[in-house]
């Protein structure tokens, strides 16, 4: 080993002259031995070549335009990244393009790109690339920094299985090289090498990984660094599925299986030279270099816990395939059908990607790269000619677009159910498995799916695995007073959640009526109303529903928290297709009883949760007490109570001096009505939680059943009067009831406005209670609620305590989370 490391940049990485800035600050920072530096092109020049080609095989005049728009490009990143000194690469950009430009016109004129154009021509990005950084180096206190030509140097032979490298010769060319340019730091082309005959080629795409591989295995280096654009190999596709995880740590075979199947993070090739020497890799992020990213070695090192890791590390789906399949009783037990088979695909040059036969021989099955389907289809018919005539195979079908979706780990094979919990997670997301393959060394499980289904797959196994039973996905509407709260008591208590009970909270989208906020991983909670600002949207309740009830995650919850009626018909449809609903709002359980029913009732097909608690009593546990007496066979006689907090106020604050009207105007003041104190004083919030309570003690009560004493005088029900005007008459009024409170004084008693429930009737009305009844001592703005049941007569069951306000509100819907989240399996997260 020598003191040489390796630092690659991907073409992401590179993408402006700030990043190639920022590269070249790695570099230095990389430490004191020399450097090799792997460079790709600027993002995206790769493809723009390869159009490029493209389009003058077509004789498309564009390719031109297509060309001068490249070459743009580099001249500009160029001025910007090296101002003045930017000239001379401009030169050799300039006049690089000019020959370029003429073998596009041979292109042109015969109408056909063999390969090797394309890779000659493609190559220019990361030769400008390398003279890029070099010069930007030189300009900012490494004067001694070369660049390399891989083409000079690297030689390749290009095989069916890729290329591959003559390290001898390879060798020999770089020891030469180095000699005539001893610099500690090197700059070189990824990507491009040359084959035997000298002729420019390239190490297909995603090559630059490879060529930082070739480097370190020839310099002997002690590292291997590539920079990219994520935090390091995910547990899958980042952008595909956006609760993958980081890996801290994968072992080569791990590495080498995920990337097959393409994770692109790693080129499949990249690993073979870093195996054989034994050389550690790192993914690490360019934007973030203070994260560690993924440490690529033969063994873990002392202060990772592999050990603890899970079964499987991550999930990789392929590009898309096509599935041949060969089927006929006349293959069973006959000798050298796989042969032939697979030798014919071999001679028309069809690499196998997977392969799966049934134990009775009766079908062969193989994966092949979609664009040869029909090369591969011609060429099995022909080598079963006579099988097919003679009736011995029946078919050789060719099906697609199909994407292997894999599962990797080392120790998927010491570990039992992990098939189950893979193809679990396929079954519950509805995706239908095509093939099915594991290979011996147990590292991989693949399964064949429609690839119009790939995305969604490999979002099912990946939370099969990674996710926690107990993970909701949350959608809130209405984050007002108590939904703002909610939000920020979720925000407080996650963590600890998460870490002592498996329960992940996610809040994922936030609606209010005209704007909605959706996240695919979670809203930051500190943060939501900036966020709001920023990057709300229309509200659009569809939308917003869809994007919480998201497949990959296990269950998705709407919790509401507006007073708003809008959502009450929706509730059963939400409930029907699996989405619980969370609610603080009263509405949709105390409108019709068919509602209610709808609702509340259990069917079998209903696979979500209904949970109010925080309709009756706030935070208090009033309906739960109530449900848990229905349940274990107590009967509920009578339910009586004070349960409004804003008329529990008013008259707890009632007295001689004090009356009615400055009550109520200080309750508005004070912000504890609503904003139309009204609403409080018809007594209709009342005869909901009264409705709600005795449809929970089993009666069938419409809301016309309840019979209600407003106490908004007759005059002033004129709904047109703005609240203000209203509390200014109401004092005209006052007269009626402190006339009531005189004479419930004089028998020592005071007045409550009390609801009551039972079989024979619900009544919501003001009340004379004697001073020594709990009701009597209630105080602030306290509910209470007292059950007369079978059990608990003829002292009955008495809760009390704060019955309204936005943080008892909000505690008792987060309390309604938790028992949800208790109600889902709590089976352990990983296998
Ligand atoms: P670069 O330009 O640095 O070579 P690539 O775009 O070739 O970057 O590779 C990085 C990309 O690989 C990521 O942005 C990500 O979308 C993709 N990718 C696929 N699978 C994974 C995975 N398992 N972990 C991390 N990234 C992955
Ligand atoms: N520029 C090449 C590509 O985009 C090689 C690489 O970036 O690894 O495929
Ligand atoms: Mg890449």
């Amino acid at each position: 080993m020598t003191d040489w490391t390796v630092h690659k940049f991907g073409g992401t990485s590179l993408a402006d002259a700030g990043r190639y800035a920022r590269a070249a600050d790695l570099v230095r920072e990389a430490g004191d031995g020399p450097v090799a530096v792997v460079v790709s092109a600027p993002a995206g020049i790769t493809d723009a070549f390869l159009e490029a080609v493209a389009l003058a095989a077509r004789r498309d005049p564009h390719y031109r335009q297509a060309l001068h728009d490249i070459r743009d490009r580099i001249v500009a990143l160029a001025g910007k990244l090296l101002g003045e000194e930017a000239s001379p690469l401009i030169e050799v950009v300039e006049s690089n393009a000019l020959d370029l430009e003429d073998v596009l016109r041979g292109v042109e004129l015969t109408g056909t790109a063999p390969e090797q154009t394309g890779e000659l021509v493609s190559g220019f990005g990361e030769v400008w690339s390398a003279q890029m950084l070099r010069a930007h180096l030189a300009t900012t206190g490494t004067p001694d920094a070369e660049w390399l030509d891989a083409r000079a140097v690297l030689v390749v032979e290009r095989t069916a299985s890729g290329p591959l490298v003559h390290w001898e010769k390879t060798g020999e060319r770089l020891a030469k090289w180095q000699r005539e340019n001893p610099s500690q730091t090197v700059v070189v082309t990824g990507y491009v090498a040359s084959d035997e005959a000298g002729v420019a080629t390239s190490l297909q795409r995603n090559g630059s990984d490879y060529t930082a591989s070739i480097f370190g295995r020839l310099l002997d280096a002690s590292s291997i660094t590539i920079w990219t654009d994520v935090e390091g190999v995910m547990s899958a596709d980042p952008r595909l599925v956006p609760e993958a995880v980081l890996l801290p740590y994968l072992s080569y075979d791990e590495a080498a299986e995920l990337a097959y199947f393409g994770a692109r993070v790693l080129h499949p090739h990249t690993m073979a030279p870093a195996i054989t020497a034994d050389i550690p890799v790192r993914i690490r992020d360019a934007g973030h270099p203070d994260r560690v990213g993924t440490l690529l070695a033969s063994a873990p090192p002392a202060e990772l816990d592999d050990e603890r890791a899970t079964a499987v590390k991550g999930f990789s789906s392929s590009a898309d395939v096509a599935l041949l399949n060969i089927e006929g009783l006349g293959l069973m037990g006959v000798p050298g059908v796989a042969q032939r088979l697979f030798g014919a695909l071999r001679d028309v040059g069809v690499s196998v990607a997977m392969i799966s036969q049934a134990g009775s021989e009766h079908s062969i099955c193989a994966a092949i790269p979609l664009g040869q389907a029909e090369r591969a289809r011609s060429a099995v018919e022909h080598a079963f000619h006579a099988e097919l005539h003679y009736g011995k195979v029946q078919t050789i079908d060719v099906g697609g677009p199909y994407r292997i979706l894999a599962a990797v780990g080392d120790r998927m094979e010491q570990t039992p159910g992990v098939a189950a919990r893979f193809f679990g997670a396929l079954g519950s997301a509805n995706i239908n498995v095509r093939a099915i393959a594991q290979g011996s060394s147990e590292r991989n499980i693949s399964a064949v799916v429609d690839a119009k289904d790939s995305a969604r797959a490999l979002r099912a196994v990946h939370s099969g695995f990674y996710l926690s039973d107990r993970t909701l996905s949350i959608g809130l509407l209405g984050p007002g007073r108590i939904g703002s709260e909610l939000l920020r008591q979720i925000a407080a208590g996650a963590r600890t959640l998460h870490e002592r009970f498996q329960i992940d909270l996610r809040v994922r989208g936030i609606m209010r009526s005209s704007s909605m906020l959706l996240d695919e991983r979670g809203i930051d909670l500190g943060r939501w109303e900036d966020l709001m600002a920023r990057d709300g949207e229309p509200a659009d309740l569809d939308r917003f529903v869809a994007h919480v009830d998201a497949d990959h995650i296990p269950h998705a919850v709407v919790v509401d928290c507006t007073a708003s009626e809008e959502f009450n018909d929706i509730y059963p449809k939400w409930l029907d297709e699996g989405v619980h609903v969370v609610t603080a709002n009263k509405h949709a359980t105390s409108s019709s009883l068919d509602l209610y029913r709808r609702i509340r009732e259990p069917r079998r097909s209903r696979r979500a949760h209904y949970l109010g608690s925080a309709t009756v009593g706030a935070g208090l546990p009033v309906v739960r007490t109530l449900q848990d007496l229905v349940r274990t066979g107590d009967r509920v006689h009578r339910i009586e109570g004070v349960l409004s907090g804003t008329l529990s106020y008013l008259f707890n604050g009632l007295s001689i001096e004090t009356p009615f009207s400055s009550m109520v105007a200080e309750a508005f003041r004070r912000g504890y009505t609503e904003p139309d104190p009204r609403e409080d004083l018809t007594g209709m919030d009342v005869v909901r939680k009264a409705l709600i309570l005795g449809r929970e003690m089993g009666l069938e009560l419409e809301p016309s059943d309840v019979s209600v004493e407003s106490l908004v005088p007759e005059a002033l029900r004129n709904a047109d009067t703005a609240p203000e005007a209203f509390l200014d008459r109401l004092a005209d009024h006052d007269g009626e009831i402190q006339a009531r409170l005189n004479a419930a004084a004089r028998e020592g008693g005071v007045l409550r406005y009390v609801a009551r429930v039972e079989e024979s009737g619900a009544a919501v009305e003001l009340r004379t209670f004697p001073s020594h009844h709990p009701f009597a001592n209630v105080s602030g703005a306290d509910a209470i609620v007292a059950f007369t049941t079978e059990r608990y007569n003829p002292q009955p069951l008495i809760i009390q305590g704060p019955g309204a306000g936005p943080e008892v509100t909000a505690g008792g819907v987060f309390a309604d989370l938790l028992r949800l989240a208790g109600l889902l399996g709590g089976s352990t997260p990983n296998v």
